[in-house]
């Protein structure tokens, strides 16, 4: 058994890889190495009883293959979950490729990492995420045709992150009808963790609405810039977990919802867009609970990227993913009224509905 004790910088887990449920479930998993290139990267189908695994590739400067093995298998699995509850055929696949995506990228390493997809015959279809660009899968499409989030010139969606944004922002204004009776985010203060691709384009949405926002970001630059542009008031990265606020808004990377940080939470809703917030799905699902916080999943209404590579298969629609993505809005209180009516955390419930889906579909 193989142990993963450590946690890294942006706290992604310390779960067990081996031995435990994030393992369990996995259809198949790719360890891909090419010398020339230097590239390391891991495929992790989880699950494609709804279609093929579509997922992202992560580009990070992983301590360990283990601590990269460990994040893609999380990853994938909730990707599965994603899919499921948004009513997409796709089933949940993720990759990543240990290394540092300032230095470590070239064409050929992305060719390279195209001919591995190209050898899983679509069971795999990959886009951008954290640390890749839509830049990076035009060299990833030279090589294979199971690749989406390609430059809009090219016929693709571009850049996912704005739908996803959105589809948060329709996940939060949810959280806030359920826990204030009223979805105007008006006077609301928001801290936005990570003003990335899809923290920029939440501060813009919250900002419109005009609520008092709270930033905070390793990248210096980004963050004044954000700062300057929408009159963020920026915190420090440490800072974000004590601040007096309505919203926590996870934008930058998973775990952050983890025993040290819920302990200093002091906020009515979490909604972000990160993925795997909670350190432990069931631990830490019930601790925001048990501590009076209302969670939305993160799985749940961080879909809007997907929504939007999953048109572009289809043949893309901006508007119309727009469109798919405010149906977050009413998913979001499907399951708090689900949550209550089976007495589960929003988590369990929103898991539960997906595997449900899961499972009508195997049975079909
Ligand atoms: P990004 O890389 O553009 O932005 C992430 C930002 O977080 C960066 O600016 C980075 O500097 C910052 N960051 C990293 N560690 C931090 C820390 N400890 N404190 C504060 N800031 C920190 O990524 P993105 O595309 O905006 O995605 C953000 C999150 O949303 C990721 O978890 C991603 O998996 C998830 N997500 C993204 C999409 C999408 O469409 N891009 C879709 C679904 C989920």
């Amino acid at each position: 058994m193989l142990e993963v004790k450590d946690i890294n910088e942006a706290g992604l887990s310390n779960d067990l890889v081996f031995g435990n449920k994030s393992f369990a479930g996995h259809e198949e998993v790719v360890f891909c190495y090419d010398k020339k290139t230097g590239l390391k990267a891991i495929i992790a189908i989880h699950d494609t009883t709804l279609g093929p695994a579509l997922g992202g590739t992560r580009m990070w400067m992983y301590k360990s293959e283990a601590e990269a093995l460990n994040d893609v298998l999380r990853l994938s699995r909730g990707m599965t979950f994603k899919a499921a509850i948004t009513g997409l055929e796709l089933g949940g696949g993720k990759a990543v490729i240990i290394g540092d995506a300032r230095k470590d990228k070239t064409p050929d390493l992305f060719r390279k990492y195209g001919e591995f997809i190209d050898s899983l015959k679509g069971r795999y279809i990959t886009a951008e995420d954290v640390g890749t660009s839509t830049s990076d899968m035009v060299y990833v499409h030279e090589r294979t045709k199971f690749v989406t989030g390609l430059p809009e010139s090219m016929g693709g969606s571009g850049d996912p992150s704005p739908v996803t944004a959105y589809g948060v922002y329709m996940g939060m204004k949810a959280s806030a009808m359920e826990r204030w009776g009223d979805d105007s985010l008006r006077g609301k203060k928001i801290a936005v963790q990570g003003v990335g691709h899809v923290g920029e384009n939440l501060v813009k949405y919250v900002t419109e609405e005009g609520a008092k926002v709270y930033i905070s970001d390793i990248n210096k630059e980004q963050l004044e810039a954000v700062s300057k542009k929408y009159g963020a008031e920026i915190v420090s990265p440490d800072a974000v977990y004590d601040l007096d606020i309505d919203i926590y808004a996870p934008c930058a990377l998973g775990a952050t919802l983890n025993t040290e940080h819920i302990g200093r939470l002091k906020c009515a809703i979490v909604a972000g867009a990160a993925n795997n917030q909670l350190a432990d799905e069931n631990i830490h699902g019930k601790m925001v609970t048990d501590k009076g916080i209302l969670y939305a999943p993160d799985f749940l209404i961080n879909a809007g990227g997907l929504i939007n590579v999953y048109s572009e298969i289809k043949g893309y629609n901006r508007e119309a993913s727009l469109e798919q993505a405010k149906n977050i809005y009413t998913t979001t209180l499907e399951i708090f009224k689900k949550a209550k009516l089976e007495n589960l955390t929003t988590a369990a419930a929103a898991r539960m509905l997906a595997e449900e889906r899961l499972l009508a579909a195997r049975k079909a």
